[in-house]
């Protein structure tokens, strides 16, 4: 029997004493006045009415709750399992949620120094088994992964049982509780608990607050518990109990193609720890028919030789889904969907989790923003304006990641879409009448034949038909068709047209289509886009040679936006406009002077002059890595009379690409009120 094992940082057979894990894959797999702001959905002063009630303590639940606690808003999780899952899932971090990461008190720095040697992961390799010989590699990084050009940090591959850990001692850092239901009397929540076993049963919106009955189990009976809160996120993964209670549909494709071949994940291959990706057909296969015993005869012939030490230690079914939540928003913006149970992938590409953690991140300060007063219940509508296109997109992205995996086999004889009709055909078509054993061997034996495209004797260079399919694979690989794991210009680059930002007439064009290929990250400007990073040299710091990324000059402890000048008379005019209008608005801005690298001198007293009496400024320099190096306003696209507004989640929500003429005050309350959704 021929297997193909897609082997990500292969290195030898084995080392450590490996533990696997299983997947049978399923692949059916703001109306107010500024000086008086009473937003009026928000129970304020309320101490039984929780402002967020998080439910879903995954990846994305947790990184929501560290964010909005830093942002100093109280916020409890509820969890319905009793532990965390030991399945590793998720092992590829992307570059955007790295940065999310790196500002969590150095969160990337530690996932960079506990994942393994970058060498052990960054190839998938082809072959008919682990033993057998190699049909073809690619290298997922290129020289500029490296360069930290692009970004303070790179891309990371950690299991996800691990980042849930690392997460769960950042939130014990910022005095979070994590409970067990045996030791909960009856008090109501005051924010910063983590409910162990406590399953979101029930959800009733009435007009001010959202009502969640939790179920748990106490001295052996189910008893519930009501919380009361503000705002209800659900990050309560693929099968979403919130969205399923707050009515929200799911839009796109069920039953996508089915895996053919084992993907073998090495997730840390120092440990001997590794993720198997099995095709499941059910009906006429069922979970009981991957035993571990099964599954170690599998792993056995996938490595194509005996292991005396192989200890499976979970099996679990996944479903492959391309779907995307018709509203990420409902009930007059109280709840609220996010990661998995807004956005279900196929896991090619490595978006579900990233996606997931991206919304977190756009959604954290609007809610801030809403439970501080800043802005009105709308801002919070923003975040489906902006993060449903990003879900739609990566759904798009995945699929044809997806494909493109699937290219392999094809390449190979093993044609995907006939495996899926021959399924289909015998499970509702003409086979159905068949007994279940019967359409079982059916399978079985089609599948084998299939599967015999890949032995040595056919797939090799003497016989005519395997040498013209490795040639062809060779290809598929060189040319980039095959399975991507990086995609820069997606990654960084993604961009939103419309929402909590001010689009002007340069960045209107629509989205380029994703390709499906890895295509480098472009710095824009563009309204919506990622911030550009750039080292920059801070100026009024005695340690004036440390730098720091632009990135890194918005706080991440406070909802702040940050103005980008050049040292210009009318720049500084501008800057003066928006202290004054944010203080107005009880919004915190900072503006930051950006100075060219050799006009330093005498910096500080000029913008100290020039904002006078504001103190709320900071004047950095451009570190260039060489002379022929961007300068920052031409890496923007834009020059140095220009202004651009960052949010506090590092996106612009503003540019002026030229100096403005009209009278800033104007101009600077049209910005705000715009982007805050406050009418003046
Ligand atoms: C094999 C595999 C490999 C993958 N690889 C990658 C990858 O490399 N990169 C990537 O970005 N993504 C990857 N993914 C996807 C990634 O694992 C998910 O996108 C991620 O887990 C989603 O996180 P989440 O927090 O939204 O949901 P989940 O991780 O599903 O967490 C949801 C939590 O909510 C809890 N819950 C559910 N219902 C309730 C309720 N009613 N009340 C209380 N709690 C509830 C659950 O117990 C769970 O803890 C992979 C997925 C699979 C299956």
């Amino acid at each position: 029997m021929g297997f193909l094992g897609f082997i990500k940082g292969f290195s030898s057979v084995y080392r450590a004493k490996p533990r696997i894990r299983a997947y049978p894959s399923f692949c059916q797999h703001g109306h107010c006045y500024i000086q008086c702001r009473t937003f009026s959905h928000f129970k304020d002063h309320d101490d039984s009415v929780l402002p967020v009630l998080i439910v879903g303590a995954g990846p994305v639940g947790l990184v929501l709750s560290i964010l909005l606690t830093k942002l100093g808003i109280k916020c409890s999780v509820l969890e319905k399992s009793k532990s965390f899952s030991h399945h590793p899932q998720a092992h590829f971090i992307n570059n955007r949620s790295m940065e999310v990461f790196h500002k969590l008190d150095g969160l990337a720095e530690e996932i960079q120094r506990s994942q393994p040697p970058v060498d052990l992961w960054r190839k998938f390799v082809y072959c008919t088994s682990l033993t057998g010989p190699v049909l073809g590699s690619v290298d997922h990084m290129q020289p500029q992964d490296f360069e930290k050009v692009v970004s303070p940090v790179c891309v990371a591959h950690f299991s996800q049982y691990k980042l849930i850990r690392l997460l769960l001692k950042k939130l014990e850092d910022l005095n979070f509780l994590i409970c067990k239901p045996e030791g909960l009397n009856d008090e109501p929540f005051r924010g910063g608990e983590l409910l162990m076993g406590h399953e979101c049963v029930k959800i009733n919106a009435t007009g001010q607050s959202v009502n969640v009955t939790a179920s748990h189990l106490k001295e052996g009976k189910y008893t519930e518990r009501n919380i009361s809160c503000n705002i209800l996120v659900g990050t309560d993964g693929a099968a979403s109990t919130i969205r399923k209670l707050a009515g929200i549909e799911l839009r796109g494709e069920k039953d996508l193609q089915k895996l053919l071949l084992g993907v073998l994940v090495a997730h840390d291959l120092k440990q001997g720890e590794f993720v198997l990706q099995i095709p499941f057909y059910p009906p006429q296969q069922s979970l009981d028919d991957f035993s571990p015993e099964t599954c170690k005869q599998l792993i056995l012939k996938l490595v194509g030789q005996e292991l005396s030490d192989i200890d499976v230690i979970d099996i679990k079914p996944w479903v492959m889904h391309a779907e995307v939540a018709e509203k990420f928003v409902s009930c007059d913006n109280r709840i609220i969907l996010a990661g998995d149970a807004a956005h279900r992938f196929p896991p090619a590409g490595g978006f579900g989790m990233n996606t997931g953690i991206q919304d977190a991140h756009n959604l954290a300060w609007k809610i801030a923003a809403f439970v501080k007063g800043i802005a009105p219940s709308s801002i919070l509508h923003t975040y489906e304006t902006e993060r449903r296109p990003i879900a739609i997109f990566n759904t798009a992205l995945s699929v044809q990641n997806f494909r493109a995996a699937m290219a392999v086999p094809a390449t190979l004889g093993l044609d995907p879409t006939i495996a899926n009709s021959v399924h289909q055909t015998i499970t509702d078509g003409i086979g159905s009448i068949l007994p279940s054993g019967l359409q079982r061997a059916v399978l079985d034996r089609i599948f084998t034949i299939g599967r015999a495209q890949l032995s040595e004797f056919l797939l090799n260079e003497k016989n005519l038909l395997g040498s013209s399919r490795l040639a062809k694979l060779r290809r598929l690989f060189e040319e980039g068709k095959s399975l991507q794991l990086q995609f820069p210009a997606e990654d960084l680059g993604f961009r939103y047209l419309e929402g909590a930002l001010i689009p002007d007439s340069d960045s209107v064009r629509a989205q380029v289509p994703p390709t499906g290929r890895r295509r480098d990250y472009i710095p824009s400007s563009d309204p919506g886009s990622r911030l550009p990073h750039m080292n920059v040299r801070m100026l009024s710091n005695s340690f004036s040679e440390a730098c720091i990324s632009t990135l890194d000059l918005l706080p991440g402890d406070k909802v702040e936006f940050l103005l980008f000048i050049a040292p210009l008379e009318k720049s500084y005019h501008l800057a003066v406009a928006a202290l004054k209008v944010a203080e107005e608005f009880k919004v915190s801005v900072k503006v930051c002077i950006l100075w060219p690298t050799d006009t330093v001198k005498g910096a500080e007293t000029r913008s100290k002059t020039a904002l006078a009496p504001w103190e709320n400024y900071i004047d950095v320099a451009e570190a260039k890595k060489s002379s022929n190096s961007f300068s920052w306003w031409s890496m923007c696209q834009m020059t140095d009379k220009g202004a651009i507004l960052v949010r506090p989640d590092e996106h612009i929500a503003w540019r002026a690409k030229s100096s403005i003429d009209d009278d800033p005050i104007l101009e600077m309350k049209r910005v705000f009120s715009a982007i805050l959704k406050v009418n003046i």
